[in-house]
């Protein structure tokens, strides 16, 4: 089994789910007493919560390839940028590292081309529903990707900031969830990819008429997948 890094903190809520899922995939692959070789390296989110705010993204890319770098050091033979957002910057993590980036689009498109799904709707921050970086590379996979209305980004938006990375979660988000969610199928998205990933906390399958893609599991379970095959 591979060793798994996990580049995490982003924030902390998901990235437990990251941590207890990994173990759990690799119980029920493999059973008895086996549980996941991690490496979890945290940062602390308030640091980078200032710099996306800021714009200063470069930044943000320095400190996240410096930690990409100390895992690979540590022995991490592939490595997960816990959050869908700060793919941003993800060409600096790769350039920092010798072992495979496993991009969290990537992942995702492979399990909504297994649904047979081809468009879908994305939900996350206003960073990744604003900015192409996410929206391009799902396409770059063959999807027609839309995002909600501007009002509906703010809103989304300001829960994950507000509540979710504070792992706050209240029935008032999740019908204002599933609002957004509604309306996007009304538009013609027939999967909806939960595309920050702490939105699995607050909304699942029972809160969307169409299938959801959770991001958190989709990408801890390919990984284990890519872990296990290497046996
Ligand atoms: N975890 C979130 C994501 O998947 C948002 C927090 C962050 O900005 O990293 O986008």
């Amino acid at each position: 089994m591979k060793t798994i890094g996990l580049l995490g903190g982003m924030s902390w809520e998901s990235t437990a789910e990251y941590y207890r899922i990994a173990n759990e995939t690799v119980r029920e692959r493999l059973g008895g007493f086996h549980s996941a070789r991690l490496i979890v390296d945290s940062v602390d989110f308030a640091d980078i919560e200032e710099l996306q705010r800021a714009g200063r993204w470069d930044d943000a890319g320095m400190l996240l390839a410096s930690r990409a770098a100390a895992l690979e050091a540590a022995g991490a033979e592939v490595i997960l940028l816990c959050t869908n957002t700060m793919h941003l910057v993800a060409a600096d993590i790769e350039a920092a590292v010798t072992v495979p980036l496993l991009h969290i689009a990537d992942a995702t498109a492979a399990a909504v081309a297994r649904a047979g799904v081809t468009t879908v709707a994305l939900l996350g921050t206003a960073f990744t529903m604003r900015r192409p970086f996410l929206r391009e590379r799902l396409s770059s996979h063959g999807l027609t990707v839309l995002v909600p209305d501007e009002r509906d980004i703010d809103a989304v938006h300001g829960v994950i900031y507000a509540e979710l990375v504070h792992g706050v979660v209240t029935d008032e988000s999740r019908a204002l969830f599933r609002g957004v969610i509604d309306r996007l199928v009304a538009r013609g998205a027939e999967g909806i990819i939960l595309g920050c990933t702490e939105i699995e906390l607050l909304v699942g399958a029972g809160d969307s008429p169409v299938p959801v893609f959770p991001t958190t599991r989709i990408h801890i379970v390919a990984a284990v997948d890519a872990a296990l095959d290497a046996i």
